[in-house]
């Protein structure tokens, strides 16, 4: 074998490590900030001028939303797979706003059935 051989693959194995380390990184810190909004209680409301709240329809009172826009009557931030709450808490953290929290009976045009 050649240098010119053991240099190519020193760089390959250089290349999967690099790789290898940039992918865990990110995914501790995609699940660390999913369990920062779960676990931390004291969130700010999200406000509903939020211009990703305005642009996906969120509101607060989801029976508050036109007919037109959420025709199932059954859809809740607290039964979308987004939700980090449960059924009973009135608000919790979603992951479509990191660092917010959404009502528990508020909706928005991104709600995934859980
Ligand atoms: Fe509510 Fe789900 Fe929309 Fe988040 S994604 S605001 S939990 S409906």
């Amino acid at each position: 074998m050649d240098n010119s051989n053991v240099n190519e693959k020193e760089k390959a194995a250089s290349r999967r490590r690099f790789l290898r380390s940039v992918g865990g990184a990110a995914t501790v810190s995609f699940i660390g900030i999913n369990t920062a909004d779960a676990d931390d209680k004291e969130l700010q409301r999200l406000d509903e001028k939020d211009k990703t709240a305005v642009a996906l329809k969120y509101s607060h009172d989801a029976s508050a939303v036109a007919e037109s826009l959420r025709p199932q009557k059954d859809r809740f931030c607290y039964n979308c797979s987004l939700y980090a709450g449960n059924e009973n808490e009135e608000w919790a953290g979603c992951s479509i706003f990191p660092g917010k929290s959404v009502a528990g009976r508020g909706w928005c045009g991104a709600w995934v059935r859980k």
